[in-house]
């Protein structure tokens, strides 16, 4: 997950929520095609259906609202208050619907409704539903020119939970009370006025392609996606309305069906997608907090050694420096004094820089103990160490270890440290590819003499030929934020052990890296014979 991607709204649909996205689009289509010559077949009225769903719906979309209106304040987007707005309205809606519907709760329906009250209200639910998304979608743009700033107040939330059910109340009152001056629908309680409903739905149809087709233009994110989903749901729906001819036919019955399925899908698939990024958002910072960590963990170690071990030799370099400065200078120059003290100077150079390469190596491990231990534990160890890594990424992992493998005498922090380091590298190459198979393969094996080999293959891009050997070096790194000192370091601390740490090419393609230790891999002491230890 890249850190720029927040919220639902802004990242990007995967290739299978596109695809489940259009596999629903399609189902819908089907289902629909499948109705069309039977929708005028008359059914009976079954009186719960309308409460029922309509409760369903109900809850469906406050849900909806809800979790768009967290996003909106978390990333103060008018865009998505807009959005939730819309659907808070649209909910509410739906009680007056309920309510009104004539035999739902009695038989002429609740609120004193007049016999084209029920349609209405549905009517202004429906037109509103792609009016909101042009909005948000409208809102969006303007708002992408500008940087989010979360410095902004919070989006009014109460405020615009008040304004939707105002304008829900005002709706319902003008469908009720002024029912008059609306255009009559129904000739009775269950037959359409057929050229009205025709003109309407024309309408919405209009209406609906309109959002349909700028989220089609300007679709970036998962929310658009679904948003799309819904929209075309509904664009099927008024499609599918134009030859019905009264209530409670198949086809009517239908139309409910589909409202419901469409809200269940888009509210499952948001549900799930903020729980999804949710989680790999909390992977990352975990992710993020332990390489911190790490990292500062190393940068004092290395910080307070090389203040302390390579002060001296270098206090050494500038003294006998300007000690060969002054034999010079004088007004009779000591040539054999100067190339004394010039030789000193290059010895206490070479002594800085063996100090270096040498703190280097031991890094942050000051306890230089070695210890006997199976090879095959420590891998298994340090996998179990970065799993959650790897299902961050969805990696998956296989060890082929050869359990005859020897016990090896070493640093086990410090191998440990390796193979860490090779297995994040590998995890963060498949991570950048955008591959299908993200596999981890480790395998370890006896070699001649007594020495063991680790590989650690994956299944990534793999290493440019080019940069096969410049990998090792320190700072070399193709990584934003790398620091490019884990392969070089790796090999020096594998070296001091008197093994060896090499790359090549996978046979999938990825790169290996191969790890070959001797049984007896102890690693020269750190306090007795640094200079030695780091030059041989
Ligand atoms: P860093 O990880 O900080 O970049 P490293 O020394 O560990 O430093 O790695 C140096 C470079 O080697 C990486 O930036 C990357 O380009 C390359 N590299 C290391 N491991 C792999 C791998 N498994 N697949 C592809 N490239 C790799």
């Amino acid at each position: 997950l890249s850190q720029e991607y927040l919220g639902l709204f802004d990242t990007p649909p995967s290739r299978t929520e596109n695809g489940l996205a259009l596999a629903f689009v399609g189902a819908v289509f089907v289902a629909f095609l499948a109705v069309l010559p039977v929708a005028n077949i008359q059914l009976g009225e079954v009186a719960p259906f309308i409460p029922t769903i309509s409760g369903i719906i109900f809850v469906g979309e406050l849900i909806v609202a809800s979790l768009l209106f967290a996003q909106a304040t978390v990333f103060r987007s008018r865009a998505l208050t807009v959005l939730a707005s819309g659907y808070v309205f649209t909910a509410l809606l739906l009680i007056p619907y309920a309510l009104t519907f004539p035999g739902a709760f009695t038989p002429g329906g609740l609120l004193h409704p007049g016999p084209n009250t029920t349609a209405w209200l549905m009517i202004f639910r429906r037109w509103s539903e792609p009016l909101f998304v042009v909005l948000y979608v409208l809102l969006k743009q303007a708002d992408s020119a500008t940087p989010p700033d979360l410095l902004r107040a919070p989006p009014p939330v109460i405020l615009c939970v008040a304004a939707a059910a105002a304008l829900a109340a005002g709706l319902t009152i003008f469908a009720t009370v002024g029912r008059d001056l609306l255009p009559p629908l129904l000739t009775n309680r269950r037959d359409l006025i057929f050229s009205s409903i025709f003109l309407l739905n024309m309408s919405m149809i209009v209406l609906t392609a309109i959002p349909v087709g700028l989220l089609l233009w300007r679709r970036t994110s998962i929310l658009d996606t679904w948003l799309l989903v819904s929209l075309s749901t509904v664009l099927i729906q008024s499609v599918l309305n134009l030859p019905i001819h009264g209530r409670f036919t198949l086809g009517w019955y239908f139309l409910f069906v589909l409202l419901f399925v469409s809200h269940l899908a888009v509210l499952m698939a948001l549900i799930g997608e903020s729980n999804r990024l949710y989680v790999r958002l909390a992977l990352s910072t975990a992710a993020h907090g332990r390489e911190r960590d790490a990292r500062m963990m190393s940068i004092d170690g290395v910080a307070a050694a090389i203040s302390h071990e390579i002060g001296q030799p270098l206090t050494a370099v500038s003294l006998s420096a300007s000690a060969a400065l002054s034999a010079l200078s004088r007004p009779r120059p000591d040539s054999a004094a100067a190339i004394k003290s010039l030789n000193d100077t290059i010895r206490a150079a070479q002594r800085a820089f063996a100090v270096a390469k040498s703190i280097r190596a031991m890094f942050g491990d000051r306890s230089n103990s070695v210890t006997e231990f199976d090879l095959n534990d420590l891998v298994r160890e340090t996998a179990a160490l970065l799993d959650r890594e790897m299902a961050a990424q969805k990696v998956s992992l296989r060890l082929a270890l050869d359990e005859s493998l020897p016990p090896i005498l070493a640093n086990r922090v410090q191998i440990q440290r390796v193979l860490v380091n090779l297995l994040m590298n590998a995890i963060e190459s498949l991570g950048a590819a955008d591959r299908r198979s993200r596999r981890i393969v480790i395998r370890s094996e006896a070699a001649d003499h007594g020495a063991v080999r680790v590989e650690v293959s994956d299944s990534g891009p793999g290493i440019a030929p080019e940069a096969m050997t410049q990998i090792f070096e320190p700072f070399f790194t193709t990584k934003p934020s790398g620091t490019g000192l884990g392969l070089s370091l790796s090999r020096t601390v594998v070296e001091i052990h008197g093994g060896r740490l090499w790359a090549s090419r996978a046979e999938e393609g990825g790169a290996t890296f191969h790890l070959e230790l001797r049984h007896v891999a102890r690693p020269a002491r750190y306090s007795d014979d640094r200079a030695g230890a780091a030059a041989g």
